[in-house]
């Protein structure tokens, strides 16, 4: 048997590291961020469909998408967004179908699924057995993300406003992470084994825990 597990948490909460921490544990990782990312670079599946429709100038010369062209665009005309994600979003998602497959396959007991807007999305929460959050408060946010992009305090807040509430987050969780301003890695590591061995109890399988 294997356990779909999706991992949410607003923007610096810890997400990329808690999923580091479950791999440790046997867990396969699926970042859609990452696979987005895959499809327009050079070689990328959305390279071709995106050249096709809106042109030459929003590839490189080395076949990757032109970001900042594309930025600009969708930024001056929401039509070219709805394209751009009617052309990305379902290359993403066929390959997460795929690489969850393949984790099945290779016998996973855990998959990861690191999936933006998943708290918001009742389509991904019918099909994952348990939801993580990731949990902060937002001054932590605030602090990580300024340090980790270079961003100003308003630029963090805007996309916090963005993104669902520490109370939505909570409404759809079935565990919880802790990892506000007092939570060291240590800790943050403890609780992930915690998690991880309950899941493979629970799975009935001693795994990697
Ligand atoms: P995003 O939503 O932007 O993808 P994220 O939720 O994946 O972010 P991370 O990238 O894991 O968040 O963490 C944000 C930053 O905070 C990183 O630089 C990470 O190293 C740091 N960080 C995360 N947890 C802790 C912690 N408990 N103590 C100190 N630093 C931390």
């Amino acid at each position: 048997q294997t356990w779909h597990i999706g991992l949410t948490g607003g923007i610096g909460s810890g997400k990329s590291t808690v999923a580091e921490l479950f791999q440790q544990h046997g867990a396969f990782l699926i970042d859609a961020d990452a696979i987005s990312r895959a499809t327009t670079a050079a070689g990328g599946a959305a390279i071709t469909p995106i050249r096709e429709t809106f042109g030459e100038r929003f590839i490189q010369p080395d076949g990757a998408l032109d970001r900042n062209a594309m930025r600009e665009l969708v930024f001056a005309q929401p039509d070219a967004k709805r394209q751009l994600e009617a052309i990305v979003h379902p290359l993403v998602l066929q390959q997460i179908r795929a690489s969850a497959a393949q984790a099945v396959q290779q016998g996973a007991r855990m998959v990861l699924y690191d999936i933006p807007l998943l708290a918001e999305s009742a389509h991904w929460r019918k099909r994952l057995q348990q939801v993580i959050v990731v949990d902060c408060d937002t001054d932590t946010q605030i602090a990580r993300v300024m340090r980790r992009n270079q961003l100003t305090r308003e630029a963090v807040e805007g996309i916090i406003a963005s993104q669902a509430t520490r109370q939505q987050r909570h409404a759809i969780a079935d565990a919880v992470v802790q990892n506000g301003a007092t939570t060291t890695l240590e800790g943050l590591r403890a609780q992930v084994e915690a998690l991880a061995r309950h899941f493979h109890l629970i799975i009935g399988c001693k795994g990697n825990a």
